[in-house]
């Protein structure tokens, strides 16, 4: 807990640690029946895979909590819970944190549990944790709605606030209340509840986990604002006002939050992203030197590396594990389509799209759209994005909303073609590629619905077979092992 926070280089730590003390164990009646429904669930998941329809993660867990509508309460009993959330990259944090945790524990791997997929809901959640019933430590990425119960089932040791931006206009339309319900958790858990990993960038995060008993603040020196220009607490406009101790430096860079009303202002954090570097609560600047690119994700390490430090882990034990995450659930994982090579980048909502629009290198690049349930439905957030920044490249306007994207493109004075099939657009974008230069990759950015259909295509979904062929064990895909986790 937050005592433990510089426990460093506290190797071994974590593993010889008693067992926790949770509320009692399962009675054996529970047991039994969790045993069959988990074991029907199991079966649903076979005939999914025997299907061809995937890793059958989802039926399994749907079934299972048919069976069992507790088994979310029930499998979140036994273990150390350390769950990550926020609109987002709590996937990506899930994966480092999970990094962290599987490096401490060195050969007892199986103690670990993670829904490395991303299945983040109730169901999902049970669907993981039926899947390793011997696992003590569980890193649960958990959805924004599934936070409150989170709190009050699962008695999480450690709880990561990322971020809130606007998701899914159609699905999270009130992320106020989203923040009001972690709030309300957070108070009701008391002094028994979580040490909060909060950024402290965020003023909605920041106004959500003031009522936690225990907060550890990052400042992640967020990059999108757009969706924090109120006060959560009184609805006045912030205003940006310089840090204390900017002096000197870059103007702008060193801003913080405040509100001009109420008493709600940015906190003073232990950890801070610095440029490429994080700043520890003992004031070293460490260089995190991830594989996963983008200034994003040195925000997410300085999270995860707070939450080990919470969680009992040191600094150096905890960078080492997160160094071995390359392409977590297939994002930047690079994968050969045909003739092209190609590089994939998710991003849901227009905070995603800031994060991951700097991070294309090549030209042309490939943009997929779709707006189906797990996109949103609705794709005005085309027009939050600053698509201006791809002018003098070519793009290749991909999905089933290519059009609204092309239309987008064409205001931002962006140079595009539409091609609304996914393999095609791919073979289009390597076109060009010269065969004696294998090293070209051609970069691909798609919403949540294309994402899964590209990495499906590439073999690197759970239970897809690869129709093609896949690249060579040097390449970054191969090389993360955070994709064996709970299989
Ligand atoms: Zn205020």
């Amino acid at each position: 807990m937050k005592s433990t926070v510089n426990g460093d280089s506290a190797g071994g730590a974590l593993v010889s640690q008693q067992e926790p003390d949770h509320p009692a164990s399962l009675r054996q009646a529970d047991r039994v029946r969790l045993r069959f429904a988990t074991w029907l669930g199991d079966l649903a998941a076979l005939a999914s895979r025997a299907l061809g329809k995937g890793s059958g993660a989802s039926i399994r867990g749907q079934v299972l909590t048919k069976l069992a509508p507790d088994a979310f309460q029930l499998l979140l009993r036994e273990p150390r819970v350390l769950a990550v959330s926020g609109t987002n990259g709590k996937t990506t944090t899930t994966h480092l944190l999970a990094a962290v945790i599987r490096e401490e524990l060195a050969g007892a791997s199986g103690r670990l549990v993670t829904n490395a997929d991303g299945a983040n809901l109730r169901y999902g959640i049970a669907s993981a944790l039926s899947q390793a019933r011997d696992a003590d430590i569980a890193v649960l990425e958990t959805d924004e709605r599934v936070v409150s119960d989170m709190i009050a089932y699962g008695n999480p040791e450690v709880l990561v606030f990322l971020n809130f931006s606007r998701d899914q206009l159609d699905r999270h339309h009130e992320i106020k209340a989203l923040g009001k319900a972690w709030r309300f958790a957070l108070g009701k858990a008391g002094v028994t509840g979580p040490v909060v990993i909060a950024n402290a960038a965020d003023p909605l995060v920041v106004w959500s986990a003031q009522t936690a008993a225990k907060v550890v603040w990052v400042d992640t020196a967020l990059l999108w604002s757009a969706d924090s220009a109120l006060c959560p607490a009184c609805g006045s406009v912030l205003r940006r006002v310089p840090a204390p101790g900017a002096g000197g430096d870059q103007p702008g860079s060193y801003l913080r939050w405040d509100c001009p009303a109420c008493p709600l202002t940015q906190p003073e954090a232990e950890y801070s992203v610095r440029g490429p570097l994080i700043k520890l609560p003992d004031g070293r600047l460490i260089d995190p030197q991830l594989r996963v690119p983008g200034s994003f994700n040195i925000s997410n390490a300085a999270m995860a590396l707070a939450a080990a430090s919470a969680f009992g882990v040191g600094v150096e034990t905890a960078l080492k594990g997160m160094r071995k995450v390359v392409s977590p659930a297939g994002r930047y994982a690079t994968a050969v389509f045909g003739q092209t090579r190609a590089r994939l980048l998710l991003a849901k909502n227009p905070a995603g799209w800031a994060e991951a629009l700097p991070l294309l290198a090549s030209d042309p690049v490939v943009l997929a759209i779709d707006s189906v349930a797990a996109d949103g439905k609705d794709v005005s957030w085309l027009w939050d994005v600053d698509y201006e920044q791809l002018a003098g490249r070519q793009v290749i306007c991909s999905g089933p909303r290519a059009q609204d994207l092309a239309v987008r493109l064409s205001h931002a004075g962006v140079e595009h073609q539409i091609v609304p099939d996914l393999r095609e657009a791919l073979d289009v974008g390597g076109a060009d590629s010269d065969p004696a230069e294998p090293a070209r990759v051609v970069d691909v950015i798609a919403t949540y619905t294309p994402f899964q259909a590209l990495l499906k295509m590439a073999g690197l979904l759970p239970g897809s077979k690869p129709p093609g062929r896949r690249l060579p064990p040097s390449t970054p895909q191969s090389a993360d092992t955070t994709h064996q986790e709970q299989r």
